[in-house]
């Protein structure tokens, strides 16, 4: 084994989506500084970011039931609906502005239109689904959206769903044409490719082992050539850690006062997956319903259209399970050797409340196939086992941290760590993931480059029109920007 040394601007740790557009972000505004990027697998995108790891939902809250609360009087909470909505309208944006430089080709390569549709069954549901309706066609954002409690608009909406389907409960819908599938491990695969052609050293099978924080202020990385077995040593100005459910113990080697306090609670999700395409041929949407009592947001079940290698497929899940990987390549041992002295009372505060969730995790991992078929049967009533396949999914590793409410808050969110000097930056957490990389990395910009990001302003404006103005108050930017998009990610039928 033999030692090298390197110095670069900026290490990216990860070869995922959120390095890819980190990556892209700054080869576009500093094409100046050298990037070098570490990654453990042999390729990009193979983790989490993976077309078969994750539901590929363009989440922008056309569908999805769990970004609208109900409040006690009625009326209808659509803060967070509106802020994921606007968040996807950025990736939107960059991904169009990719295209239009030619630095991404054939945008049907990884994104396709394609109807969102939230399916609610029993009286209560179908109120507050019409309820929600009613106010969210007011907001400019889900123009277009339509609800529906006949039958016959159902079966002319989701044929699949409805066949052979006797109405012994009130059933609802609402649909909006201008939703999304994104195959993320595609994007995430283009943006890499682009990056090394721009001069990015990305270095594939390599662990990043350890990491320190010099004197001077940069970081010096202990890395591991597997391929080679030979190790590294390398120090950047900047480190991002997009490791995903891998970032939190990198983000502990940092030895930050900001990584204290902090824990991880892996939660595993399985796929059912169709390939007949005669059954596959009669569904063309992406259909949310409603969570089951005790679940964790993540784990609404969903019935979606795929489009992977431009062939058509159908996925139902995600079905949730307990695994102590915070990788689906991971060790057993990661949720043990994450547990510090520091973090020690936030995880067993966490694990104090949230045993019903252990439990109900544990009990989906034991679910035979045929249990998991009856879950779907609520979706197709006619669904049969040979039909469908399990794939195991990506590992999301859910933040726990101490809030000035709650000791060991287990969040579903997703949370950008950095130190005081913004020399570091961490993603944690996986939701609403992929969909909102844009988004978050320009937070991880605006924390870690604050005087820079002054001077590239009119550059980030170039690329994404409606940075920094609240779309649903603008409703003529966002038909500007919507129907821009649409057209460069041939997103219009
Ligand atoms: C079941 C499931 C369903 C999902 N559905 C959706 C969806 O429908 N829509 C959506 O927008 N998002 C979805 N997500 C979330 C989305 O997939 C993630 O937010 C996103 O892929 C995370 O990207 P990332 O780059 O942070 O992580 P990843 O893609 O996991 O990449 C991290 C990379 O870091 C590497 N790495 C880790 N540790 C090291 C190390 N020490 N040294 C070197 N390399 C290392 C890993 O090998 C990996 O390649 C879903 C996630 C899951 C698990």
């Amino acid at each position: 084994m033999t030692n090298q040394q390197m110095n670069t601007d900026v290490i990216l740790i990860g070869a995922g989506v959120m390095s890819a557009t980190l990556g892209t972000l700054l080869k576009q505004l500093a094409p100046e500084w050298n990037i070098t990027v570490f990654e453990k697998l042999d390729a990009a995108g193979e983790e989490s970011s993976h077309e078969l790891n994750n539901a590929g939902t363009g989440h922008a809250a056309l569908c999805e039931l769990n970004y609208t609360k109900e409040l006690e009087d009625g009326s209808i909470d659509m803060s967070k609906a509106i802020s994921v909505n606007e968040q996807f309208q950025v990736s939107r944006q960059f991904w169009s502005y990719l295209v239009e430089q030619g630095l991404i080709k054939n945008p049907e390569d990884f994104i396709m239109p394609l109807p969102h549709v939230s399916y609610v069954q029993g009286e209560d549901n179908v109120r507050f689904l019409k309820n929600r309706y009613e106010t969210m066609i007011q907001n400019p954002l889900f123009k277009g959206m339509e609800f529906s409690d006949d039958l016959e608009k159902l079966k002319e909406w989701l044929p699949l769903m409805m066949e052979n389907r006797t109405a012994s409960e009130p059933l609802a819908a609402t649909k909006i044409d201008i939703g999304t599938d994104v195959n993320f491990g595609s994007l995430t695969r283009m943006m890499f490719d682009n990056l090394e052609q721009q001069g990015v050293d990305v270095e594939y099978n390599h662990v990043v082992e350890d990491i320190t924080r010099r004197p001077d202020g940069r970081w010096d990385l202990k890395i591991l050539d597997t391929k080679n077995n030979i190790r590294k040593f390398q120090s950047a100005k900047f480190l991002f850690i997009g490791g995903g459910g891998g970032s939190l113990p990198l983000l502990q080697k940092t030895g930050i006062p900001e990584s204290k306090q902090i824990g991880g609670f892996p939660i595993s999700g399985i796929f059912m997956v169709c390939n007949n395409p005669e059954i596959v041929e009669k569904h063309n949407a992406k259909v949310y319903g409603k969570a089951a009592v005790g679940a964790p947001p993540m784990s609404v079940p969903h019935l979606d259209t795929r489009y992977i290698d431009k062939e058509k497929s159908l996925l139902f899940g995600p079905f949730a399970g307990f695994s102590p990987k915070f990788l689906k390549t991971g060790s057993n041992m990661d949720l043990f050797g994450s547990v510090k002295p520091n973090n020690l009372v936030t995880m067993l505060a966490c694990g104090a409340k949230n045993m019903g969730l252990t439990k109900y995790l544990v009990e989906q991992l034991a679910q035979s196939k045929e249990q998991r078929m009856e879950e779907l049967r609520s979706f197709i009533p006619d669904a049969k086992e040979e039909d469908w396949e399990l794939i195991v999914a990506g590992q999301r590793v859910q933040v726990i941290k101490d809030t000035p409410e709650e000791k060991g808050k287990l969040q579903f969110g997703t949370e950008v760590v950095t130190d005081e000097a913004g020399t570091v930056a961490a993603l944690l957490g996986a939701s609403p993931g992929a969909s909102t990389a844009v988004h978050v990395m320009l937070d991880v910009m605006n924390r870690c480059f604050p005087e820079e990001m002054q001077e590239w302003e009119p550059k980030i404006k170039e690329m994404i029109p409606s940075y920094g103005v609240a779309l649903s108050e603008n409703p003529e930017l966002f038909k500007e920007v919507h129907e821009a998009t649409s057209k460069s990610l041939k997103l219009t039928k």
